[in-house]
C-alpha cells in the first residue's frame, strides 16, 4: 500500500538538499509513503499517484520527534517533592532515591502499563523515537527487569544502573561501582544498546564514571553521559573523549567543554523541561550553536526533575530562553536527537528514511514556539502507519 500526503504547506525535510536552510523546507509539497519507508518527496504537482490520499490542506508536516533522553520505568509520582521546590527548597540527586522505592515495589505488569501510557502520551505529541533509560531499580534483578520492560517497546535503550549509588552502598560508593561494572552490568547489556552513567557531585564522579563507561564499551554498550547539569565538572570532556553519541543536559560548560563539544563528534543534548521544572538557569544554547557543536533537545521525562513529555514544550522553551530560533530548536527536536542517537533512518523526511511523520494543525513549524502550550498535533504517522488516539485529518 502506497499513500499520498498531499498539499503539504510547509515540509520540513531536514535536507538541505532537498529545500530551503537547514530544514530543508518546501512549500506546496507532497510526501509519498510505501510501505514503512518515505518513498518520494517532492512539489504537490509533481507528486506520483498512490493507493491512498490524504490532504493536509496546506498544513506543516514534520518528521516525527526522536526524543532521545527518557526516564520513563518507574512507578509512583513526586507531586510532593516537586510542590515543595516550588515552595522554595533546591533540587539534589537524592530524590530519585523515593522512585526508586516505589519502582522496585512495583509488579513487571505496572511497569509495563506505566512505560505504555507514557509512550503513548509522547505519540500523541508527535514523538515516534523514543530513548529510555533504566536506572530506578539500582539492583541486579530490578535493573535488568527496567531494561527487558524497555526492550519491549524501544530499540534505544540504557543502561542506567550509574543513576544514583543504590540504597544498600550509601557507605560503599567503591562497592555499588564494582556492581554497576559487573554481575549488574552482565544482567543488563543484553536489554541494552546503551550505556549512561549520572556525572555529578552526589552522584558519581569523574573516575567513576569512566569506569562504568569503559566496562559498558567493553560488553558492546555505546556510551552516553549526564553530563555538567547542577555544576561545572569533567562529564562533557569524557563524553568526548570516549566518542559518545551524547553528553546530556550541559548546563554548566566552560570555554573547554563548549570547544571540546564543537570539535568533537558527541552531540550536546538539552533537557529545558529539567532546568523549567527545578527552577534552575537553562543552558545556553546560542552559545553552543555559535561555537559549531550539534545540538538536541529531549524531555528528560522522568517523575522528579522533569515529569514533561511534550517535545512541543521543549521547543518552546529553547526559542523563549535559550536563544535558540524556532528553526534551530525544530532541528535540534528531530535531527538533532537523531544524531544523538546516531540514527540515519529518522528525524528526517527523505527517500528511504522511515515514514515517521507529524501533521500540525499549523501552516508551519514556528507555530510550535509560537503557540506554546496548544496541542498542534493533528496526526502523527509511525513506520508509514497511522496511529490513533490524534485528531482526525
Ligand atoms: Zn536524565
Amino acid at each position: 500500500m502506497s499513500l499520498l500526503i498531499s498539499n503539504v504547506g510547509s515540509l520540513v525535510t531536514n535536507d538541505p538538499a532537498l529545500g530551503e536552510g537547514p530544514l530543508g523546507l518546501l512549500s506546496d509539497a507532497a510526501v509519498v509513503v510505501e510501505g514503512d519507508r518515505v518513498a518520494w518527496v517532492g512539489r504537490a504537482g509533481d507528486a506520483p499517484a498512490a493507493d491512498e490520499t490524504v490532504d493536509a490542506a496546506g498544513r506543516a508536516l514534520l518528521p516525527g520527534f526522536v526524543d532521545s533522553h527518557s526516564h520513563l520505568v518507574f512507578a509512583g509520582d513526586r507531586t510532593a517533592e516537586f510542590n515543595a521546590r516550588m515552595s522554595g527548597r533546591a533540587y539534589s540527586a537524592g530524590g530519585i532515591r523515593t522512585t526508586v522505592a516505589a519502582t522496585r515495589a512495583a509488579s513487571d505488569a505496572e511497569l509495563n502499563a506505566n512505560l505504555t501510557r507514557y509512550l503513548a502520551e509522547m505519540l500523541r505529541q508527535g514523538t515516534t523515537t523514543v530513548e529510555v533509560k533504566s536506572g530506578y531499580g539500582l539492583s541486579t534483578a530490578d535493573e535488568a527487569r527496567s531494561l527487558r520492560i524497555a526492550a519491549g517497546h524501544t530499540e534505544e535503550t540504557t543502561y542506567l544502573g550509574a543513576h544514583v549509588v543504590g540504597p544498600e552502598f550509601a557507605e560503599d560508593p567503591a562497592g555499588y561501582v564494582d556492581l554497576v561494572t559487573g554481575e549488574m552490568l552482565e544482567a543488563c547489556a543484553p536489554f541494552a544498546k546503551w550505556v549512561d552513567v549520572f556525572c555529578e557531585r552526589g552522584a558519581f564522579d569523574g573516575d567513576q564514571a569512566r569506569a562504568v563507561l569503559t566496562a559498558g564499551m567493553a560488553k558492546g554498550l555505546a556510551p552516553r553521559v549526564h553530563a555538567n547539569q547542577l555544576s561545572f565538572g569533567p562529564g562533557v570532556q569524557l563524553a568526548v573523549e570516549l566518542g559518545a553519541a551524547s553528553a546530556d543536559h550541559c548546563t554548566h560548560l566552560t570555554d573547554q567543554d563548549v570547544a571540546a563539544l564543537a570539535d568533537g563528534d558527541t552531540v550536546a543534548t538539552l533537557l529545558p523541561g529539567a532546568e523549567f521544572s527545578t527552577r534552575a538557569p537553562y543552558p545556553d544554547a546560542r552559545r553552543l550553536v555559535d561555537a559549531g557543536a550539534r545540538v538536541a533537545l529531549s524531555t528528560d521525562c522522568n517523575p522528579g526533575s522533569s515529569f514533561t513529555s511534550s517535545m512541543p514544550f521543549c521547543i518552546a522553551v529553547a526559542v523563549r530562553e535559550m536563544g535558540m530560533t524556532p528553526d534551530e530548536a525544530v532541528h535540534a527536536a528531530t535531527a538533532g536527537g537523531a544524531q544523538a542517537l546516531r540514527r540515519t533512518d529518522v528525524g528526517r523526511i527523505t527517500p528511504g528514511a522511515r515514514a515517521d511523520l507529524q501533521l500540525l494543525d499549523a501552516p508551519s513549524h514556528v507555530h510550535l514556539a509560537y503557540r506554546p502550550g496548544v496541542p498542534l498535533t493533528a496526526a502523527v504517522w509511525q513506520g508509514g502507519a497511522r496511529k490513533g488516539g490524534v485528531r482526525t485529518v
